[in-house]
């Protein structure tokens, strides 16, 4: 029997051996490792695919956050709302800044933050939204965008497994004040190694967040704030470049393949079938990072999935106030029902660009024959 990998970067990243040699010789040959014109060229397309002013890179999504939210302002006592069902990194990107994470629930269907729940939330404290697009699903950023703007509270989007993504066809990284990204290998977009960048619009933002990854420097030896060493590396910004061109077909490839699971999971298809499957809404266009569905006595359906050959994986089991290095930032007892909910239902099948259309209905009859 052979077995289906939940994820398999090969072929996405061996056709293009020859490529990324190059580019990595390239940079060996410049003697510039450290930013320079490999990663500048990379940040001017970067900036072009979100459809915004400035691109700035950065060593990791986790940096892209942690600065973005200090170029808006966010600092000690300040409070962010966002989200608990997420990576780890979201609210600890708000904790290095010395602010607390204020939770809105998600939304059943999509799975990201409920936007009906954000003006609840708002106080005097609340110094910035940071809305998370998550497994590749744009938040309702119409929306969010009415309800911030009227406040005048600035927004971060988390859009570290969003490259690409769309609504109201306009690039996630364009809606807010300003977006992080990530480019851990087994994004979307990944590098070899780490990296991230930020985008926006606003040329202050922009030139907050190249002083800040390079040590509060405004010009040489002049360090005007507290800054980081979150510069990228040489070699990331030439990887990158030859793989960005791919990204479109990539994300077309990943469409294509959650459609498959979506048609051949429906009720429609299979009346009476326990799995409920996440939606997009009209006015977005996901870039289906992760393919989840909403299974009952999910360690079950795991084990016996990895069974019948088809490696599954569980993303953020624990809502995040709940992790024991965040515990103590909410009140004894505190709990969202619909993220509670989800932590415990939420399974991802496999899904890559190179992965076949036979190896989805494979997983499709296996999942089916277990639930
Ligand atoms: C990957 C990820 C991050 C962090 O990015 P790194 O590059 O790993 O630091 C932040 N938020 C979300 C939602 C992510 O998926």
């Amino acid at each position: 029997m052979s077995t289906i990998p939940f994820l398999d970067l090969s072929p996405q990243n061996e056709p293009l051996t020859a490529d990324l040699e190059a580019a990595v010789s390239r940079v060996v040959r410049s003697g510039v490792f450290i930013l320079g014109p490999e990663v500048e060229a990379f940040e001017e397309s970067f900036a072009r695919l979100c459809e915004v002013e400035h691109a700035v890179a950065v060593n990791s999504g986790t940096s892209a956050l942690h600065l973005g939210l200090l170029a808006l302002g966010v600092g000690s006592g300040d409070e962010v709302i966002t989200v608990a069902h997420t990576f780890a990194a979201t609210v600890e990107a708000i904790l290095y800044c010395g602010a607390k994470p204020v939770y809105a629930d998600i939304d059943p269907h999509t799975l990201v933050m409920d936007v009906g729940q954000v003006e609840d939330l708002i106080t005097d404290r609340t110094r910035a939204i940071l809305p998370v697009h998550l497994y590749g699903n744009p938040v309702d950023m119409g929306a969010l965008k009415d309800i911030s703007g009227g406040y005048g509270i600035p927004v971060l989007e988390d859009a570290c497994q969003a490259h690409g993504a769309l609504h109201r066809d306009r690039p996630v990284g364009g809606w807010g004040e300003a977006a992080a990204f990530s480019f851990y290998p087994t994004k979307n977009l990944g590098g070899l190694g780490e990296g991230g960048i930020v985008t926006t619009d606003d040329g202050g933002i922009a030139d907050q967040i190249r002083m800040l990854r390079n040590h509060g420097e405004s010009s040489r030896y002049r360090h005007e704030r507290l800054g980081f060493n979150y510069r990228m590396s040489a070699f990331q910004g030439a990887v990158l470049n030859v793989k960005l061109a791919y990204l479109d077909a990539w994300n077309g490839v990943r469409r294509h393949l959650a459609e498959r699971y979506r048609n051949n999971l429906s009720g429609r298809e299979n009346p009476g079938l326990k799995i409920k499957i996440p939606e997009v809404t009209p006015e977005s266009e996901s870039v289906a990072h992760l393919f989840v569905v909403l299974v009952d006595e999910r360690d079950r359906v795991v084990e016996e999935l990895a069974d019948a050959g088809v490696q599954t994986r569980v993303f953020y089991p624990v809502p995040l106030y709940r992790q024991p290095a965040f515990a103590d930032l909410v009140e004894g007892g505190f709990s969202l029902p619909v993220t509670e909910e989800i932590s415990e239902q939420a399974l991802s099948l496999p899904l890559y660009p190179g992965m076949s259309v036979e190896m989805i209905d494979t997983v499709v009859s296996a999942l089916i024959a277990v639930v």
